[in-house]
């Protein structure tokens, strides 16, 4: 032993004779640890940091083995430099250079994942503790190349069960769930929700826009039933998206805004408890997954997990993963940002890494933060067909977000440009729809190929946009009609008419009690509303179809750029707002500010607030007798 030792002193001072083995040694283990570490420390510190949700990068448990593979990566890097410049001069002394390096990446790692830290204070922290701790470590270099060569093994393995108990573990859930699931009827159908993030319904072909943006669309509409005037039950993902799931209003199921994960996770207590499409459908025999491009806020963190078997929200590519982790972000920050003819830029388009500068409005990057990679309908496609692929025993349901239409518009780098686009907002918007659009058709045909069973498809939208209406740029903010009209289109070939166009007002949280009736389910009670075939069975429904209503809870993740009109027009940034839309009135009423009224039908822009005269006041008074006194929107 002690001869060993002397013989590794003589050589670390000889400094260029250190193997490469040694010094990929050192970087694995350092490497694992700061990487496990990291991944414990970016789950931890995204629960303590949940109140700042919409800024932050979101991530899930796999970060807790992709943190370690991309700090190996990245040490290994760093390592094998050392090694060369070891080799170009002799006197080197490559162990310590190394040890100081990595360590100074190591701490620099732990104290930026807070991200209550300035950079700076990072840096210099770092630096202390890795000057002191390669002091400590050139005393007793020895020891601590017998300590990384006994450990590093075990650390590993650490690192190897992880990877298996999570991959292992998501595989393994999901292969008893389906082993478990009861046989459906023969002849159910696939069930296939399809959510456009942020699509007005004014901009589709289908809805009278002059743009050709959704030849696709029109077509699966010519196919069944088009409703004219579908209304979200907010102007936002979160609580949009429960509503679709439960068909149940903001102020009853409770998702009026990012609510904390409680410590052990949501089980079944996400939701108020209502029942979820995918929960009864998975009572019922149907295989279900859920596929988001919407990072933030559809995914199983903020608690719209419940009943599906399948949920792909965070890691969808390497990318993705990369700038997850916190030298990804580092990276993303530091370099994701340059302009077109950025060396960077250039360099990452050169290696075919175009899809990294595709960036996504998710995560801190308006606060000064990193920028996450945008996941597009071409790989919400994918993943959908590679996970139907898996089973054709069961029937499947699937919801999809595809996020294209969601700023920053446009569709992805390198796809073709409509020829309307010059580069205006709206042209950009109308691109990203003509993308998604695309996208749409080749699912359908891809679907069309491998299934004989019929599809029930539903095509909706959680809002809409505002695109400079009322002096608003996003959604979020109020409830005018260019943000919660949107487009809903159901068809059922055999099952549901043809080309048939509903023009009464009806709330899309009708879809899952839609659903279910369309599967002939009639179970009363587990979702509320009269079902939407009503409409498409008998046109006497028309008259009394109860009228839809939005809630909008108080709220300050408001964009700056939609803040500006505070003070002029009432939004939700000082009081709760809620609206009501009947055959030719859409009252808004707001906490503070008291009551709109505008006359749809004739005024679609909503510039006439009629609420001033006495047939107004009396029009608004009548229509809000409809809104339900108990809601507690907050
Ligand atoms: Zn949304």
């Amino acid at each position: 032993m002690i001869n060993r030792h002397s013989a590794l002193r003589s050589q670390f001072h000889s400094g260029s004779s250190v193997s490469i083995e040694t010094l990929v040694l050192v970087a694995t283990w350092f490497g694992i640890f700061a990487g496990l570490t990291e991944g414990g420390g970016l789950l931890l510190f995204q629960r303590i940091n949940w109140t700042q949700w919409g800024r932050l990068m979101h991530v899930s448990k796999e970060v807790l083995w992709i943190s370690p593979l991309v700090d190996l990566s990245f040490f290994l890097i760093v390592s094998l430099s050392v090694w060369l410049i070891s080799r170009l001069s002799q006197r080197i002394p490559s162990i310590q250079v190394l040890v100081f390096l990595l360590t100074f990446l190591t701490i620099y790692d732990w104290l930026a994942l807070t991200n209550r830290l300035y950079h700076r204070a990072c840096l210099i922290m770092a630096l202390g503790v890795a000057v002191a701790f390669t002091r400590w470590i050139a005393k007793r270099e020895a020891s601590s190349v017998t300590f990384w060569k006994k450990s590093t093994p075990w650390l590993a393995a650490v690192f190897l069960l992880t990877l298996w108990a999570i991959q292992g573990g998501k595989w393994a859930h999901e292969k008893i769930a389906v082993a478990r699931l009861p046989a459906a009827p023969q002849s159910a159908p696939n069930v296939l929700v399809i959510v456009l993030d942020t699509l007005r319904a004014d901009h589709l072909s289908s809805y009278g826009y002059s743009r050709p943006t959704s030849p696709e669309i029109d077509r699966i509409a010519s196919q069944g039933v088009l409703f004219e005037n579908a209304i979200a039950p907010c102007s936002w993902s979160l609580p949009s998206h429960a509503s679709l799931l439960t068909g149940r209003a903001p102020s009853e199921h409770g998702m009026q805004n990012v609510q904390a994960m409680p410590w052990p996770g949501w089980g079944e207590k996400s939701l108020s408890g209502y029942p979820a499409l995918g929960e009864v459908l998975r009572h019922r025999g149907y295989r279900t997954g859920a596929f988001s491009a919407n990072r933030i806020y559809f995914t199983r963190n903020v608690g719209l997990g419940r009943g599906f078997i399948h949920f792909e929200d965070y890691f969808d590519s390497v990318g993705d993963s990369f700038v997850r982790t916190l030298y990804g972000r580092e990276f993303a920050r530091l370099y994701l940002n340059r302009s077109e003819n950025s060396k960077v830029t250039r360099a990452l388009r050169y290696l075919g890494l175009e899809s990294w500068l595709d960036k996504d409005s998710e995560g801190s990057g308006d606060f000064g933060g990193a920028y996450g990679v945008r996941k597009r309908a071409s790989a919400v496609n994918q993943e959908l067909m590679q996970w139907i692929d898996r089973d054709r025993q069961h029937p499947f349901f699937a919801f999809l977000n595809y996020l294209d239409v969601h700023y920053s518009y446009g569709g992805p780098p390198g796809y073709p440009k409509p020829d309307w686009d010059r580069g205006t907002t709206v042209d950009e918007y109308d691109a990203g729809l003509k993308y998604v659009d695309d996208y749409i058709g080749r699912l359908l045909r891809e679907l069309e190929r491998r299934e004989a069973r019929n599809t029930i498809v539903v095509i909706t939208s959680d809002h809409g946009e505002s695109l400079g209406a009322h002096g608003l740029s996003y959604h979020g903010a109020a409830l005018y009609r260019e943000l919660i009209q949107v487009p809903l289109i159901i068809s059922y070939p055999q099952q549901i008419p043809k080309g048939l166009r509903v023009a009464v007002p009806v709330s899309i949280t009708g879809i899952p009690g839609t659903v279910m009736d369309l599967l002939a389910d009639r179970e009363p009670g587990v979702f509320p509303g009269p079902s939407l075939s009503a409409l498409w069975k008998s046109q006497n429904q028309q008259t009394n179809w109860p009228y839809p209503i939005s809630e909008l809870a108080q709220t300050d993740i408001i964009v700056p750029a939609d803040r500006v009109v505070e003070g002029k027009i009432p939004i939700a940034t000082n009081g709760w707002m809620k609206s009501l839309v009947a055959p030719r009135w859409h009252l808004i009423t707001h906490e503070k500010f008291g009551h709109q009224l505008y006359d749809w039908t004739n005024d679609p822009k909503e510039s006439n607030n009629l609420i001033d005269s006495p047939e107004g006041r009396a029009t608004a008074l009548r229509l809000a007798s409809h809104f339900n006194p108990q809601a507690k929107i907050r």
